[in-house]
């Protein structure tokens, strides 16, 4: 499997970062994991834009994850490419994602959206991929998501925006490449409600205490403002590559 980050930021103060989002390349299928703006460019800066994405998982429907799917689809179009990513979303996000739709795509680009419950745990099966969709804790409904590749036995998890969960190191045994959210310093833990219900570093690394490697995405200008006591981990850059 290849990752390709293309963005690693959050929403607010992502500093030089652009809004999180990663290709997951598995044998002939690729996986875009959230749709942070501009997708096309930062296929074509990273030289992969020939690597089209059958499918995007939107973990939810805030401006970060989900803005740059739009220009994306016209994109596709501009290239003569006829096949739409298929969407993986949650039903909250799948709602409001058909009335952006309606508003600035054309009805011939709109994509098929295959949609999961907001609230539950649920898994997929795409050839030789089994696919977990596992509900996080965010301000809206807002999943993480497993993907497996059985013919190699490797598997990546990505948690999206979330606060900490003790319990989500459960879901994702096994794991070769974790990717957390890291939002918040740790001094702002306590509040993490109040500054939007993300996690710190801290956390982060404990929610992605079972796996071999451990990446910090969703970072922002705060995230490592003060020294997080750790050394096992690898902070996400745009354009980071790896390989599982
Ligand atoms: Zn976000």
């Amino acid at each position: 499997m290849d990752i390709f980050v293309l963005g690693s930021g959050g929403a607010v103060l992502p500093g030089h970062r652009f809004f999180t989002s990663i290709l997951v390349r598995s044998g002939d299928i690729n996986v875009l994991i959230d749709a942070g703006s501009p997708i096309s460019k930062r296929l074509y800066d990273l030289g992969i834009e020939k690597l089209l994405p059958q499918y995007v998982f939107l973990s939810h429907y805030h401006i970060d994850h989900v803005e740059g799917i739009f220009t994306y689809l016209y994109d596709l179009e501009a290239r003569g490419i006829k096949n739409m990513p298929i969407i993986l979303t949650n039903e909250s996000t799948a709602s409001k994602l058909k009335v952006a739709l309606g508003v600035f795509v054309k009805p011939s680009l709109h994509p098929e959206i295959i949609v999961f419950k907001d609230k539950s745990e649920e898994e997929i099966r795409i050839n030789h991929l089994k696919i977990k969709f596992i509900p996080v804790r965010h301000s809206v409904p807002t999943h993480g998501i497993v993907i497996k590749d059985v013919s190699v036995d490797k598997s990546i998890f990505y948690s999206s925006d979330t606060l900490y969960i003790q319990e989500l190191s459960s879901y994702i045994d096994k794991c070769d490449t974790g990717f957390h959210e890291a939002t918040l310093p740790i001094e702002l833990e306590e509040k993490a409600v109040e500054y939007g219900y993300h996690s710190s570093p801290r956390q982060a690394l404990l929610a992605l205490s079972k796996c071999k490697r451990k990446i910090l995405i969703h970072l922002t200008t705060l995230s490592f403002k003060n020294p997080i006591g750790h050394k096992d981990y690898i902070a996400a850059e745009d354009g980071l590559v790896l390989k599982i």
